[in-house]
């Protein structure tokens, strides 16, 4: 009797771990590359019914969410894009990034002739012309891991898209409180510039000549266009002192500080882009 107490409470125990990896599976595939056995609760329902061998498939496949082991053949599969074992492809482990995709460090300075390689290996193995006669769920695996790979390329072969995707995948970028604040080094310059922007509009408007109201503008967009730049060297400078921190296995609050200073020039740059953008614009209409 106390045996069957104890057997009945381990299999509630295992239906229980079993439901909350559905759910986490549920809701990371949503509904565009769910397995057929996870897309209704029927797939629990049998689980529970047909016993251990129904609900070890279950498992395996809830497991491998997690990177841990093949879905097909339980080896270890430790994250890898196909199990070291039989070969077949893998989700996407739960607590990946770009970076790891790549197997990265996330490092800032990227060797964007070693990712491009890197990544037309991987795109070739994991296309989906490769899986016609595998079954819905190799598909499914297949379209979901080329369109990830993809976005995981774009953003890591653009240093400014990549030091964005670290700073959000850390939840360290903060966009500034008020978007369009002047950077208080700049706040005379950008007055002085709205004023001329303000004026070339009105002669524009009244029909004035805005030939000579050109020029101040057209300088301070070179202006605006070398603290663009300087801003870029200061956002370099900042990438080597973070790669330098990874290296050195520097402390999390060191690293977040570098993070945080990255976050600040990123907010500064955008302002001065938006800038720029606002004159050029002014003057592509007037010229
Ligand atoms: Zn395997």
């Amino acid at each position: 009797m106390r045996q069957l107490v104890h057997r009945v409470k381990r299999a509630a125990r295992r239906r229980a771990i079993s439901r909350e990896n559905l759910s986490f599976l549920g809701s990371s595939y949503g509904s565009r590359g769910a397995h057929p056995l996870l897309r209704f609760p029927v797939a629990e329902r049998i689980a529970e019914t047909k016993g251990l061998l129904r609900m070890s498939v279950t498992q395996t496949r809830a497991e491998t969410a997690a990177g841990k082991s093949c879905w097909s053949c339980n080896a270890a599969a430790n994250g890898a894009h196909f199990c070291p074992a039989c070969g077949k492809i893998q989700p996407l482990p739960r607590d990946t990034n770009y970076f790891a995709l790549f197997g990265l460090p996330e490092r800032l300075g990227i060797d964007a002739g070693a990712l491009e390689q890197q990544f037309h290996k991987l795109s070739w193995k994991l296309h989906p012309d490769n899986f016609v006669r595998a079954d819905e769920f190799e598909r499914n695996l297949s379209l979901e891991r080329s369109s990830e790979l993809n976005d995981a390329y774009r953003t890591l072969s653009d240093p400014l898209a990549r030091v964005e995707y670290l700073l959000e995948h850390e939840g360290m970028r903060k966009e500034g409180t008020t978007k369009q604040q002047a950077p208080p080094e700049l706040l005379e310059e950008v007055f002085e510039l709205n004023e001329s922007l303000d004026e070339l509009r009105e002669a524009r408007e009244s029909g004035e000549g805005v030939n000579e109201l050109r020029g101040p503008l057209e300088s301070a967009q070179s202006d605006f266009q070398g603290k663009l730049a300087d801003v870029d060297g200061e956002l370099n400078a900042v990438f080597e002192k973070w790669d330098a921190a990874l290296d050195s296995g520097a402390s999390k609050d060191a690293r977040a500080a570098l993070m945080a200073q990255m976050n600040e020039i990123l907010n500064r740059r955008s302002y001065i882009r938006n800038l720029v953008a606002n004159v050029e614009q002014e003057l592509t209409k007037t010229s």
